[in-house]
């Protein structure tokens, strides 16, 4: 609930000091990607904690239905039609949004793309060109951009989502690009981490094993390929959009201040093999 850190603070008295750290009432999010799976998880989870939330998605159908979702769930949203590709378009963002808003403190750079099941030998420029657009160039023009605010702002937040696909080669299916576009994107984090670090502006990453989202779809759930990914993952299941949402939130609050430059994979074990 909404006072549940103060709640709990009063009655344990001046020695509560952990749950209220997770509280973000009065900060202003955004989530890219935020219209569906883990970018709109995420903006629950960061909303249910008391921050406003702006989804941000180059999908405007997909925008509508989000908003419409977290505002039944009593989030403090808004949405913006943004394409994360666009340096131009990023950037104008966030000046539209400071204008908006006021203030933003933290940036959740969800927003990627997989296209999947395509041996090295056979991808084209485009395919290859598309994902590094998309997960990495996209997630560093987010990142610069909402990071000179906050480095302006004098502190701030920023989540990546990479994947446990930046540290494992998934199998069965090919995917060398987006296993590479992960990797990068959890160097850059550790990069913008030592950059920031001493302006007050922490860069994490959490690292999914496959979630239950529809970049996942393109899997049969009776195959072949979906029965290797669940015999590859100890705890035996997908994940839940909700439990990457989860550490997203950890590390977007106060409750990570000691954590910066930390990619933290959420796996159900699959990386232990
Ligand atoms: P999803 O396809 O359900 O949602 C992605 C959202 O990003 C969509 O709403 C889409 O419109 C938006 N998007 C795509 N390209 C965009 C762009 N150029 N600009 C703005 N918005 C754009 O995917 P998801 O499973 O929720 O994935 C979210 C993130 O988590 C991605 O970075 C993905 O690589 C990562 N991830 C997913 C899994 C998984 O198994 N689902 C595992 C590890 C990491």
């Amino acid at each position: 609930t909404a006072d549940a850190g103060s709640r709990l603070s009063a009655r344990l008295g001046a020695a509560a000091m952990y749950l209220e750290k997770l509280r973000l009432d009065g900060r202003v999010a955004v989530v890219t990607g935020g219209a569906q799976g883990i970018g709109l998880a995420s903006a629950h989870a960061l909303g249910e904690a008391g921050a406003r939330v702006i989804i941000a998605d180059r999908d405007p159908a997909a925008l509508e239905k989000g908003i419409t979702a977290l505002a039944e769930k009593g989030v403090d949203c808004a949405s913006l039609l943004l394409d994360i590709t666009s340096s131009a378009q990023v950037d104008d963002a966030v000046k539209t949004l400071i204008a908006r808003e006021g203030r933003i403190d933290i940036l959740v750079n969800n927003a990627g793309i997989a296209r999947s099941e395509t041996p090295a030998e056979d991808v084209e420029d485009e395919h290859w060109l598309n994902v590094i657009d998309v997960n990495l160039n996209g997630t560093f023009w987010c990142a610069r951009a909402f990071g000179r605010h906050l480095l302006d702002a004098g502190g701030g937040v920023i989540v990546n989502v990479g994947s446990m696909s930046g540290f494992i080669v998934n199998r069965p299916q090919a995917q060398s690009y987006y296993n590479a576009s992960k990797a990068a994107v959890h160097q850059l984090t550790r990069s913008l981490a030592a950059e920031w670090a001493d302006r007050g502006v922490r860069v994490n990453a959490v690292a999914p094993t496959y979630i239950a989202t529809p970049l996942n779809a393109f899997a049969d759930r009776e195959g072949e390929m979906y029965r290797r990914w669940i015999d590859g993952t100890q705890q035996g299941r997908l994940g839940e959009p909700e439990e990457v949402a989860a550490v997203v939130l950890f590390l977007a609050s106060d409750m990570s201040s000691l954590m910066t430059g930390a990619i933290v994979l959420a796996d159900g074990g699959y990386t232990c093999w």
